[in-house]
């Protein structure tokens, strides 16, 4: 039996970004269901060519979302919440869109907080899928939960890729696992209670896309690297049992991916189905102990090319590491980790890349390309494809040994660490001197960096970048969004200004543009929700700060006002958490050169005469590992990396650092340990509820909860955010807190900024009043 090769899923967005480009246009009214549908089947033909061209022999269907794939399972399902005013039948695209994003406009921020605009209804809470930076939109069960069969997308898209001659296997989000991204409304029973209720629709499914002539269906349970209890496992027991003896014919390809089976791997092996998809990048351990215990009869896909990542791959290492199992005799595919949906589409339109660079990386086409060039060593012999396995050889030596890559300065610095890099004063005494020298009045007043992008600021920054604006202009044109910035900035009070982040396109690409080590791509998009894309920079060697980053803005900005103004950088593990990181070292490793270069811009902005520096760490808990044995490890060396580049300043300067919405009670410790001097958060819209986590002695430093919800058009009044610092003053020592707003003004419009700053002033002015 010869090994194939799978692919597990694809990107969907298209070589151009078409879908985004077509979304956008349908929802701004200038195209119609027919035309976005036209698109996505275009985008869904070129995808199954792209991928049987290069050498896939088993292709998804499915896989392919106009929004996200948790969205389509749970219109296949009919969980549509009542607020949408779905009374059965086929779900139409006004309501895909209604749950997608509600029904005002933008709906839904960065941080998956749905507005609720008044009149409309708000789109579905978005999450993050697993460690990946793609959002889901979480799904919603009444305890009352009705499932029924809404959509035939799976089989009308299965039959769509027959017609083109193309078999696939089609995907479906298995019921487990959809059960368990989903929350109870009112959050007073667990979604898999429902699972008896929800099994007969996926019996369905499963019927239907036999009956179409499917033979193998792939269904997803990547929940099965995750920490369970007892009764999801016997969620995972049951649901297969009655799925099995439902299906006649149809064979189930069970995937898990972005982890390792570890303590479900018996669950997971007793299920009765047909196939077993298993990530063998991120967890390359557990090949043995899955051969060893599952039935010889299972087909094994082995998810050996990282789907995550972008780098090319050591194809004579994943040859030896995969030699057990083809010795096993069993019927083997070969894929890669997960879907492709997580990488860039096609290395091959990178023609203004580095050369050196491209030679190491591979994209989505390319890495079923390496998948195809494995495949035919087994089956075929290594000598059949001598060339092709010696290239890729090169390439990872090359790689490894590139001057362009290894840095011994970099390198030296971070072994030379102690591991115990810190502030040297403790934080009451730093306070103190602090306070001397800034002599701030309570409850002083700032805000999160950045200010409105207008059109105006991006139109700029696209013109230089293609050259249509000299230098020069751009800078003089910068200066004075910052000057009108400054002086508003005085005239409404604020006692702790900004420059306003003008001159950045986003908080991480515009470090990685000045550090070294880094590279940028023109089209290596990532969807991260829907049409929203991100092009994450490409770190793919030692990390290092040429020169000042930010020291000269800082400088401009405070040169306008006799009030402190604040230095502003992203954290090193944000920068870390939101690139694809070299996988030639550990994360670590990267994250502390990062930490370095960082440091050495705060003691540059330290000794141009910043008295403030913010450093976010916006993404922190953004990278906790999906396993809690995993996150001590990653949190130790998480914080050490903050603190390295913090630490390197005197006791009166003053180290803020900022973290987006989060779930702040289980890492308080670690938030603690990061030893900044004064922490900025997001709890507008949680009524100040996330400040429980830091209540008493478990956070000694200065607080700036959120109290203008910036991710809503509606303007706050003084009298809301006196009554949210009121709860806050209920929880903390009044003199540790700070007004400031949530983060991303720069989403916002000015005319909304203006006005809700000023109220924001005044409340604080009431709070001093007392
Ligand atoms: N300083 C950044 C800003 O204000 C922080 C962004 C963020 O937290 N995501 O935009
Ligand atoms: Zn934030």
């Amino acid at each position: 039996m010869s090994v194939t090769v799978a692919t597990l899923g694809f990107p969907r967005i298209g070589p151009r970004r078409e879908l985004k480009t077509e979304l956008e246009q349908h929802w701004a009214g200038r195209s119609d269901a027919a035309s976005l549908l036209a698109v996505a089947a275009r985008l869904r033909a070129g995808n199954w060519a792209w991928q049987r061209d290069r050498g896939a022999d088993v292709i998804p269907s499915n896989d392919f979302s106009l929004y996200d794939h948790v969205l389509d399972t749970s219109v296949m399902v009919g969980a549509i919440p009542p607020v949408y005013g779905w009374t059965g039948g086929p779900v139409d695209s006004a309501t895909y869109f209604a749950m997608a994003r509600g029904t005002q406009g933008e709906a839904a921020c960065a941080h998956g907080h749905a507005a609720h605009a008044a009149g409309g209804v708000p789109a579905a809470e978005m999450t993050k899928w697993f460690d990946t930076n793609y959002h889901y939109l979480v799904p919603e069960f009444s305890a009352d939960q009705v499932f029924r069969l809404s959509s035939t997308k799976p089989v009308d898209e299965y039959n769509e890729a027959r017609a083109q001659g193309i078999e696939t296997r089609p995907v479906l989000l298995g019921p487990v696992s959809y059960l368990l991204l989903g929350k109870a409304r009112g959050g007073d029973f667990d979604p898999l209670t429902l699972l008896p209720r929800l099994l007969p629709v996926y019996v369905a499914v499963l019927r239907a896309l036999a009956d179409a002539g499917a033979g193998w269906v792939q269904i997803d349970e990547p929940c099965l690297v995750l920490d369970l209890n007892d009764a999801a496992r016997a969620a995972y027991a049951q649901a297969y049992a009655q799925l099995h003896a439902a299906l006649d014919g149809t064979r189930l390809m069970l995937t898990t991916y972005f982890g390792d089976l570890g303590d479900n791997l018996a669950t997971a092996l007793a299920l009765p189905v047909d196939g077993l998809h298993i990530d063998l990048v991120r967890a390359p351990g557990q090949l043995q102990p899955v051969l060893d215990g599952a039935r010889p009869d299972l087909v094994l896909s082995l998810g050996v090319i990282d789907g995550r990542n972008v780098w090319r791959a050591d194809l004579h290492a994943i040859l030896a590491r995969i030699a057990p199992a083809v010795r096993s005799g069993r019927t083997l595919q070969l894929a890669p980790s997960c879907s492709l949906l997580h990488s860039p589409l096609d290395l091959d339109r990178e023609t203004a890349l580095d050369e050196d660079v491209r030679s190491w990386l591979a994209f989505a086409v390319q890495k079923i390309g390496e998948l195809a060039i494995l495949a035919r060593a087994l089956n075929t012999g290594v000598e059949s494809v001598r060339g092709e396995l010696d290239a890729a050889a090169a390439a990872v030596a090359s790689r490894r040994t590139s001057p362009r890559i290894n840095s011994p300065a970099v390198q030296a610095r971070v072994a030379g660490g102690s591991g115990q890099e810190g502030r040297p004063t403790p934080f009451p005494a730093r306070q103190a001197a602090q306070r001397a020298m800034l002599d701030l009045p309570p409850f002083p007043t700032t805000t999160i960096g950045s200010f409105p992008q207008t059109p105006e600021v991006r139109q700029a920054r696209a013109a230089q970048a293609r050259g249509a604006l000299a230098d020069d202009a751009y800078e003089a044109f910068l200066k004075e969004e910052i000057a009108a910035a400054v002086r508003w900035q005085e005239e409404v009070g604020l006692d702790v200004l900004v420059h306003g982040e003008f001159e950045r396109n986003d908080m991480v690409q515009y470090f990685g543009e000045h550090l070294s080590g880094f590279v940028f791509t023109r089209h290596g998009w990532v969807q991260s929700y829907g049409s929203r894309c991100v092009r994450p920079p490409i770190i793919y060697g030692d990390v290092a700060r040429p020169e000042p980053m930010t020291v000269g803005w800082w400088e401009y900005a405070q040169s306008l006002t006799a009030r402190p103004m604040k230095g502003m950088l992203t954290g090193p593990v944000t920068i870390l958490n939101w690139s694809f990181v070299r996988d030639d070292q550990p994360r670590e490793t990267t994250c502390r050169q990062i930490a370095y270069a960082i440091r050495d811009e705060v003691v540059d902005l330290e000794r141009a005469g910043a008295a403030i520096i913010q450093i976010d760490e916006a993404a922190l808990r953004e990278g906790l590992p999906l396993r809690r044995r995993d996150w001590q490890a990653y949190l130790d060396w998480a914080v050490a990396c903050f603190r390295i580049a913090s630490s390197g300043v005197a006791d009166v300067t003053q180290i803020h650092t900022h973290m987006c919405y989060s779930e702040f009670n289980d890492i308080i410790a670690a938030i603690a340990a990061m030893d900044a001097d004064v922490i900025s958060i997001e709890t507008a819209r949680s009524k100040m509820e996330l400040l429980d986590a830091f209540v008493g002695h478990r956070y000694p430093a200065e607080i700036g909860p959120g109290v203008y919800d910036i991710h809503s058009p509606r303007e706050p009044s003084v009298d809301e955010m006196v009554a949210l610092l009121k709860a806050a003053a209920r929880r903390l020592d009044a003199r540790q807190i700070w007004v400031n707003p949530d983060c991303g003004l720069k989403t916002r419009k000015w005319p909304e900024v203006w006005p809700a700053i000023a109220s924001m002033v005044a409340a604080a002015r009431a709070m001093r009043a007392g």
